[in-house]
């Protein structure tokens, strides 16, 4: 496919941004269009057919018995932990680089996080959980960072050890798999999130839970609409996480062709990691027995701010995932932690960059990218010759 992506003597004349959306849109456009005249001439378009075709294709898909179509990952979170019954008083285990949505599943409910350190892979480092164990702990909660798997055997031998709960955060990992099993289903509970730029993304917001276990899968169908099973018989305090047909419909479209999307962000990934020649620029690494759907690139260098700068006057477009750790976030000033208390979060969030990976970029566009990060290396050198 021409995407009108245009190289004259050498100069890109775009910007390549960080995230392309309407290319994943195009490449099945018809389909997409169909299903939502479909959705709107059915006259019904909260909790319907579509959910629930979505739902039972998704379980499937992630090889569970059941999921629950919620509004966004982070409902998918706040109400998994809430629907265990974990609240105040409580401690939750999560990893102190991730998003800061999974500290807010845990806090939501006015439990309290324990931050546990990345290893080399941005994911939960295995080692340090038991330490971290209080008698207070309910639950570890992992998130596949970046769309590579963590390191699940151990981590999920730790929970049973000490009968906690444990719950995924999956919102970047769609399809991604720890030694052939997907993500999403080590846990009692898999909080997937659809927000458009995600590997699996709707035209909006949406979230999912996908579980085994009935009883939660029940509960969470309750508290999504009210806490009604009947209507207007409110069983326990709800609230209103109600998936739509419209985003159910798309997705059910998505859900058939992500397996190709994530193939494409391989190759990208594997371009990027070939491509790349720069001793300033660390590659992100794979963990062996994990799978990466590279939901995100993410380089590393120390000098990370410079980089971006130069990149962004190439006309190419970064982002940081994520500049702030979660303990260092102002909205966490109460819970009392200052810098250096968890080194490594710290360090990434100086050092990381995620460069550009979407449904899409072409050749011509990534090797621009890659062409400018390995000239950064050049103008160094040529810097240090000056001096
Ligand atoms: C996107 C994301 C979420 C939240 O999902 P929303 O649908 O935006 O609420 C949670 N955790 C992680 C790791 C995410 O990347």
């Amino acid at each position: 496919m021409n995407w009108g992506f245009e190289r004259e003597r050498g100069i890109v004349n775009m910007t390549i941004k960080c995230n392309v959306l309407d290319r994943q849109f195009q490449m099945h456009q018809s389909e997409y269009e169909e299903a939502a005249l479909r959705v709107l001439r059915s006259g019904w378009y909260v909790l319907g057919n579509e959910v629930a075709a979505f739902e039972e294709e998704f379980a499937a898909y992630t090889g569970r018995k059941y999921c629950v179509g919620l509004n966004s990952g982070l409902d998918a979170l706040i109400m998994s932990v809430r629907a265990l019954g974990i609240g105040e008083g409580d401690e939750v285990i999560v990893q102190s680089n991730t998003y800061i949505a999974t500290v807010l599943g845990i806090t939501e409910n006015k439990a309290t996080p324990v931050f546990v350190e990345p290893d080399e892979y941005f994911n939960m480092d295995a080692e340090k959980i038991e330490q971290a164990i209080t008698p207070k702990t309910r639950a570890i909660m992992v998130t596949h960072l970046y769309g590579q798997a963590s390191n699940m055997e151990p981590i999920a031998r730790i929970a049973k050890k000490h009968h906690l709960e444990l719950l995924e955060d999956c919102a970047q990992s769609h399809g991604a798999c720890f030694e052939g099993k997907m993500t999403g289903s080590f846990g009692i509970s898999g909080c997937f999130s659809f927000y458009p730029t995600k590997n699996l993304g709707a035209f909006g917001d949406a979230g999912a839970v996908v579980t085994d276990d009935e009883g939660l899968a029940d509960e969470l169908r309750m508290m999504r609409n009210y806490g009604s099973r009947v209507r207007y018989y409110n069983e326990i305090e709800g609230l209103n996480s109600r998936l739509d047909e419209l985003q159910a419909a798309f997705l059910r479209i998505k859900l058939k062709y992500v397996d190709n999307l994530n193939s494409e962000r391989r190759a990208l990934a594997l371009a990027y990691d070939t491509g790349i020649k720069n001793d300033k620029i660390a590659l992100p690494k794979v963990r062996p027995g994990a799978d990466n759907i590279w939901h995100q690139y993410v380089v590393r260098c120390g000098e990370r701010d410079r980089l971006r700068q130069y990149l962004q006057e190439n006309d190419i477009q970064t982002q940081i995932h994520y500049p702030i750790p979660p303990h260092l976030a102002e909205c966490y000033r109460h819970l009392g932690y200052k810098k250096g208390d968890f080194p490594i979060a710290e360090r990434y969030a100086d050092e990381v960059l995620s460069l550009p990976i979407y449904t899409g970029m072409t050749g011509a566009e990534q090797d621009y990218v890659i062409e400018k990060l390995n000239s950064f290396s050049l103008m160094n050198s040529e810097r240090e010759n000056c001096v």
